[in-house]
């Protein structure tokens, strides 16, 4: 009777804490229900890296988020523990735990951080772990994307610890410390340089390659390399008006290595050159405009008569797709070459953090309309004929000399005639 009663308080003592403490997975991870296991892994690399204790040194709530995560992300990211915890909760993985089939959660959180990251689940400080190279890509976006911002999905390719030894680089999990060496890679040998003269010199093993370890079973998916070469995806957001070559850091996403904290990739933001795309978003005037720090360029085309005479308007779709109208009324010369400024209607002015968005008042550059006046090369002789009177008769009444206008010494016989 009494061992029973017990062993009944025991276990309600047991779960008692563990039901009051017991957070949801899904809330810990900031991911729902619906997440694929991409979004899982994302959401612990992002906020494992955040709350890690060697970046908040004395932070006990760091510290214990960091453990949750762990525990979260080791029970969603399985597909058959995920299933009981979605079906029955904790106290479903609890039950499973105690049927000896093992289960999500009770690891190391600092082996699983080690998993993603290398260097034995700490940062380069203090631990004496080396860090990696770091890694530059060039990422390729087209003027719109500066303009009006995106989330942008790519793919690297990069050195990941292998997953299925987790970086051991053995079938079976276990490695042996060489015999030769004892583990330390160096074999110190005796030469004999003159009868009863030694020098010791130290040299790599053989035995190991200078490893210190051997593996008797080798990974099949490594091939004891304890690393893998593949494609691991990467976003990035792009804010209106970021400048080209803008260097975005993402900390300890480049090679991973068990020898090493993976060190930073960074993401240079290129230009690309302008192309008219398939969708319509993609086919507007902005598509070609071009960029100087805050201001953008456009070439604009009038005909003579337009240029002269006046009367004509202009729609210029943006880059996202707005209309930007010039016009000018009847009378009014535009002249070759001349740039018109539309004010506002430049890049959105990007500032890091956001901390002056309404400070200054200015919010964009400007819009820089160049035009370029095109001559007719083509004429019926009737229209040749008719324009060709028309200027003899006005140029004779209303000309300006533009040899004498130009200062330029007045060759003697000169035929003088006024030009409009
Ligand atoms: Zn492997
Ligand atoms: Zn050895």
């Amino acid at each position: 009777m009494l061992p029973f009663h017990f062993l009944a308080v025991i276990s309600i003592l047991l779960l008692f804490p563990l039901v009051l403490c017991a957070e949801d997975y899904y809330k810990i991870l900031g991911v729902d229900k619906s997440a694929s296991d991409r979004d899982i892994k994302r959401a612990y690399r992002t906020l494992s890296k955040k709350y890690h204790p060697d970046k908040n040194p004395g932070d006990e709530s760091a510290k214990q988020k960091f453990v949750d995560l762990a525990e979260a992300y080791e029970v969603l990211s399985t597909s058959s523990t995920r299933k009981i915890y979605d079906q029955y909760g904790h106290e479903g993985l609890e039950q499973q735990k105690r049927g000896g089939r093992g289960g999500g959660g009770g690891g190391d959180p600092f082996d699983l951080f080690s998993r993603f990251f290398g260097g034995g689940g700490h940062f380069g400080h203090g631990g004496g772990h080396r860090k990696g190279p770091d890694m530059e890509v060039k990422l390729q976006l087209p003027l719109r994307d500066f303009y009006v911002g995106r989330d942008v999905e790519f793919n690297i390719e990069k050195q990941h610890i292998c997953e299925t030894c987790e970086g051991s680089g053995s079938a079976d999990g276990t490695v042996e410390t060489c015999s030769k060496c004892g583990g330390r890679g160096l074999v110190i040998q005796k030469h004999m340089i003159a009868p009863g003269m030694y020098q010791q010199m130290q040299s790599h093993c053989d035995k190991c390659g200078g490893k210190g370890k051997s593996i008797k079973k080798p990974c099949p998916i490594c091939h004891g390399q304890r690393v893998v070469r593949k494609s691991a995806s990467q976003s990035a957001s792009i804010e209106p008006g970021m400048a080209k070559g803008t260097r975005l850091t993402f900390e300890n996403e480049a090679d991973e290595s068990p020898d090493w904290v993976a060190g930073d990739l960074i993401v240079i933001l290129d230009e690309e050159a302008p192309e008219l795309g398939a969708n319509d978003e993609e086919r507007t005037d902005g598509t070609f405009f071009r960029r100087k720090g805050k201001d953008l360029f456009w070439k604009e085309v009038l005909s003579l008569r337009e240029a002269w005479m006046g009367e004509w308007t202009r729609n210029i779709t943006h880059l996202d797709g707005h209309v930007v109208q010039l016009s000018r009324k009847r009378g009014e010369v535009v002249q070759p070459h001349a740039v018109e400024t539309v004010r506002g209607q430049g890049m959105p002015i990007y500032h890091e953090g956001h901390l002056h968005e309404q400070h200054d008042g200015e919010e964009h550059g400007d819009l820089l309309v160049e035009y370029i006046v095109v001559l007719p090369d083509q004429m019926e002789s009737g229209m040749e004929k008719d324009f060709h009177a028309l200027w003899q008769k006005w140029r004779r009444k209303n000309g300006v000399d533009l040899l004498k206008d130009s200062g330029r010494p007045v060759p003697p016989e000169t035929d003088y005639k006024d030009e409009l």
